[in-house]
């Protein structure tokens, strides 16, 4: 089976709708696939509507939180969510505190652009987000547009780089009580791309073991974003852990060059992860 546990649509940060993230999943044969945009639910019901009768839908988010060091500065972490309650009332209020977050932080990344005389405008930054949870791809369409970069990455280089004077940090959950409230709303809590480095500190492995016995399920090993190195070392951390090991194209459309299925999931991993009982079930196509 083609399994793909990691995907963005327009409900975030993707360029493609729901509808078309699965129609382009199904094209490269993708069996099971996850739809996790940040902090949003908002896809799953298109996809849902738009899946086709083989192929299997894994409802998920990708949760925006952060790890607290002892001097209180902070590392930030994506923490995958699947088939957890959409009702829950502790995790939802979380996610919502923190997608809502998210349209005050771009308004301020915008303005100090804006101030630092960037021909872009908030307005436009909001209408290419059409709605879904806001990030910082947005600003760098916007930044593509005016003529100031020539493609997205190259916003991320350094204008939207976290080290980039216009940068400024969304809310904070806590990433230890944020795999608490997952767990606590029947879903599976999988740490995103754990080991990328390019996007900007990353947390240890005490760290990690903290994750784990807080109740992480599984961590994602096979990214577009790791080398081998970084692979081979989770996939150590994850034998002396018990964690499932996972594999995700984490697709964002044209917002990245990483095409649908870059990198999968093992029939067996897969297995391992829905084997565990959870608020709501995979669903097929001919099922709904
Ligand atoms: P935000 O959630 O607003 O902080 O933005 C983070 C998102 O930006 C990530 O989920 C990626 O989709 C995207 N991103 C981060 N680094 C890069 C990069 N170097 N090139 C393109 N997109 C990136
Ligand atoms: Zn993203
Ligand atoms: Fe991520
Ligand atoms: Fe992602």
């Amino acid at each position: 089976m083609r399994i793909d546990l990691h995907t963005h649509s327009t409900a975030s940060d993707g360029t493609d709708t729901p509808e078309q993230v699965v129609a382009v999943a199904a094209r490269a044969g993708v069996d099971v696939l996850a739809l996790t945009d940040h902090d949003t639910t908002q896809g799953w019901a298109p996809a849902l509507a738009a899946l086709p009768d083989h192929m299997t839908l894994v409802r998920g988010t990708e949760f925006s939180t952060k790890w607290f060091r002892e001097d209180d500065s902070r590392i930030s972490v994506h923490l995958l969510g699947y088939l957890f309650d959409p009702e829950d009332a502790a995790l939802g209020s979380e996610r919502d505190r923190v997608r809502d977050s998210r349209i005050n932080r771009g308004r301020e990344i915008v303005g100090r652009m804006v101030e630092g005389g960037l021909p872009i405008t908030w307005e436009r930054v909001e209408t290419l987000a059409a709605g879904g949870s806001i990030g910082r791809p947005h600003i760098a369409r916007a930044l593509v547009e005016a003529g100031v970069v020539p493609d997205v990455s190259s916003a991320f280089t350094d204008l939207l780089s976290t080290e980039s004077p216009y940068y400024v940090q969304e809310a904070d959950m806590d990433v230890v009580e944020a795999v608490r409230l997952v767990r606590g709303a029947g879903g599976l809590p999988v740490l995103a791309h754990g080991q990328a480095r390019r996007r900007g500190d990353i947390i240890g492995d005490d760290a990690i073991r903290t994750l784990a016995a807080a109740g992480l399920v599984g961590l994602e090993i096979d990214h577009p974003d790791h080398t081998e190195e970084d692979r081979a070392h989770l996939r150590e951390l994850a034998a002396e852990l018990d964690l499932v090991g996972l594999g995700s194209s984490d697709y964002h459309g044209t917002n990245k060059p990483t095409p649908i299925a870059a990198c999968t999931t093992s029939d067996d991993a897969y297995q391992r992860l829905v084997d565990r009982p959870t608020a709501i079930r995979p669903v097929r196509g001919d099922e709904v």
